[in-house]
């Protein structure tokens, strides 16, 4: 442990599926764990492949567990994908979701028009109502309409209370296999969310730390930006994967709480 590169840092970039709960049970006591954290005087932000909640809701969430926080805390990659199409998109994008109602919505809301053809982009993310139909009309805006392929994120698996279950990578694969056209992907181990963070906050990559509990993505993505990194064992990884993992994140901690405790000692 390098405690003068930890001592730089000023911010945590939480992941949220594995670090804060496992879909809706928490992981430690998240208001106790919170407020040890304000007294390190760290800034909280989240970051989160996971595309289907708005940050309003993830605050609603928060705030179910004793936790306040504000929706400019939050970098989702769905919040990052609009960040994007603006970026690649100037004049505005129609945008194909093949995703949730609620990253329909956030697009909606941020004045990106959400269209069922003729699109400029089709945006591939988490959908628990599949269907082939859908996978259709992704193929057909792609290869008749010229479409650009862009993906919230590949994760192939996510958490759920009752185990693991298929997540946003499996939507993507189907759109992938059938058009034989690679996404540009905005999630994690990609540095859209944390750069927009660090932008956002004026952080340079050195001054956040991103925490998560998924090697490929959270931790790949971190140093991948040049941030520091911190490994929790409450989801994906555990004891028995960690001796694989090359280059080793800056902390591996049991959980949140424990990771919070050695901050508070540096
Ligand atoms: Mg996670």
């Amino acid at each position: 442990m390098d405690k003068t590169a930890l001592k730089k840092v000023k911010a945590l970039f939480l992941d949220m599926d594995g670090v804060l709960w496992t879909d809706k049970k928490e992981i430690g006591n998240l208001h106790e764990i919170f407020e040890s954290i304000r007294e390190t005087g760290l800034t909280v932000l989240f970051g989160s492949n996971n595309a289907t909640r708005t940050p309003e809701e993830y605050c609603e969430k928060l705030a179910g567990f004793g936790v306040q926080v504000k929706p400019e805390q939050f970098f989702t990659s769905g919040i990052a994908t609009i960040y994007q199409l603006r970026k690649d998109f100037p004049g505005g994008p129609k945008v194909y979701v093949f995703g949730s109602p609620s990253l329909k919505k956030l697009l909606t809301e941020n004045g990106i028009e959400v269209v069922e053809e003729n699109a400029d982009v089709v945006l591939a993310s988490l959908d628990r109502e599949i269907s082939y139909e859908k996978i259709s009309r992704a193929m057909i805006e792609i290869c008749e309409h010229g479409a650009k392929f862009y993906a919230t994120n590949t994760d192939s698996t996510f958490v759920t209370e009752n185990g693991w279950r298929p997540g946003g990578g499996v939507m993507v694969n189907c759109v992938e296999t059938c058009t034989g056209i690679k996404p540009f992907v905005i999630g994690k181990p990609n540095t859209v969310m944390i750069d927009m963070a660090c932008q956002t906050y004026g952080l340079a990559p050195d001054e956040i730390m991103a925490v998560g509990d998924r090697y490929e993505t959270d931790i790949a993505g971190g140093i991948n930006y040049g941030a520091r990194t911190a490994l929790v064992l409450s989801g994906y990884e555990s004891k028995d994967t960690v001796p694989f993992l090359d280059p080793k994140p800056d902390l591996i901690c049991e959980n949140l709480a424990e990771l919070v405790k050695t901050m508070k000692r540096l």
